[in-house]
């Protein structure tokens, strides 16, 4: 399948109140992942990206084609929905083969492709069945069958998964990895949900209040947040602010927190305040007289390690930390916890304001 990226130079675009502005390069034969909290304007770059809005500035790019202007079907673009829009009045097979016909392809030429693209994505014993017939997983299969059999160069997936029960996502998300590894299809896929994020990204892009705020590598936005928004809506991570900057000497700087002084190598700048320390779970490790303490307020079974929370101060500072053990530690135990070196990081502003301007 021919890839391209899709190259949005400085797309802006404007409704009532919001405003998208969006300027970056979604790489060829990559699986980018959008992932923001709900209203941040994912559906509405997935529009623009498929040609159903119109941007009001920038141009957006195929490669080397300027396709700003043009509209839905002369784009390379498949789309799949969250909700499963098939024909209903079409079996399973028409659905699919509906696209190559349309573009040209004969009954028999058009058969032959649906019939590959229901193989890839496990449909071909239901190709006579019709959707009402089928599950929601089964129909986001048909769904995405479809999307493929028109071979876009581009395939745009808005939050497909989204009304399946837990096990069939991740069933889904695998089998949609797979396909496009398989077919170097260029993929972008929006979501809310932090953990389909992290799985399933090559490139992963934050986005918020219609801006793409951070892109990067799942790894490196868990570990090195743009900002204090970014490291909160990744997933799980110590929050605590800095009451006092204590020292800065020699690249090392020395925080109070309420948890415990914090002692930190620093490589650009000194902080300001507000500011508010952030520390991945992995990253905290259950000692004897260690940096920070708090009491466990919550323990929860995760297979394998136990997910633990610790409260400190006045309830909007906390530890989140991973424990190892069979048996988790008692509700009010009080922990202590080391730092791994060169894990903590500082970031701009309160958990509170971050947590109102979502
Ligand atoms: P969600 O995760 O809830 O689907 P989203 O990130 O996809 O949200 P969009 O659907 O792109 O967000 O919406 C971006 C903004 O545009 C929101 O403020 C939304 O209220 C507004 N909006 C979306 N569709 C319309 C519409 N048809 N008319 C007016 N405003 C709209």
């Amino acid at each position: 399948m021919k890839t391209s990226p899709l190259i949005f130079d400085s797309v802006r675009f404007t409704r009532g109140d919001f405003l998208l502005d969006v300027d970056v390069r979604f790489r060829e034969g990559e699986l980018t992942v959008i992932l923001g909290p709900s209203g941040c304007g994912k559906t509405t770059l997935l529009d623009l990206a498929a040609g159903f809005l119109r941007p009001s500035g920038g141009s957006i790019l195929e490669g080397e084609r300027d396709v700003t202007l043009w509209p839905p079907d002369k784009r390379k673009v498949g789309v799949v929905f969250q909700d499963h829009a098939l024909f209903p009045h079409l079996n399973v097979k028409d659905n699919v083969s509906y696209g190559p016909k349309v573009r040209g392809a004969n009954k028999v030429r058009a058969g032959i492709i649906a019939d590959g693209y229901l193989e890839m994505t496990h449909m071909t014993k239901y190709a006579s069945r019709m959707p009402s017939s089928l599950s929601g997983g089964e129909r986001q299969r048909v769904a995405l069958a479809r999307s493929l059999a028109i071979k876009p160069d581009i395939l745009l997936l808005d939050e497909p998964f989204s009304s399946l029960d837990a096990a069939l996502r991740r069933t889904l998300r695998n089998d949609v990895r797979q396909i496009q590894e398989q077919t170097g299809i260029t993929a972008i896929l929006v979501t809310h949900d932090q953990d389909e994020a992290l799985a399933l990204a090559d490139e992963l892009a934050v986005m918020r209040q219609g801006r793409i705020i951070q892109m990067g590598k799942s790894g490196k936005l868990w570990k090195n947040p743009a900002d204090l928004f970014t490291a909160l809506f990744l997933g799980r991570t110590t929050r605590l602010s800095v009451h006092r900057i204590l020292s800065v000497i020699a690249g090392e700087l020395m925080v109070e927190t309420a948890a415990g002084t914090v002692r930190m190598e620093i490589e650009d700048t000194r902080p300001v305040l507000p500011s508010t320390l952030v520390i991945r779970p992995e990253d905290l490790i259950v000692t004897q007289n260690g940096t920070l303490s708090g009491q466990v307020t919550k323990t929860e079974y995760a297979g394998g390690h136990w997910k633990i929370r610790l409260e400190v101060g006045d309830g909007t500072d906390m530890i989140d930390c991973n424990i190892h053990d069979t048996v988790p530690p008692a509700i009010g135990d009080l922990l202590s916890l080391d730092i791994r070196p060169g894990s903590a990081r500082i970031l701009p502003g309160t958990v509170t304001e971050h947590l109102e301007t979502r």
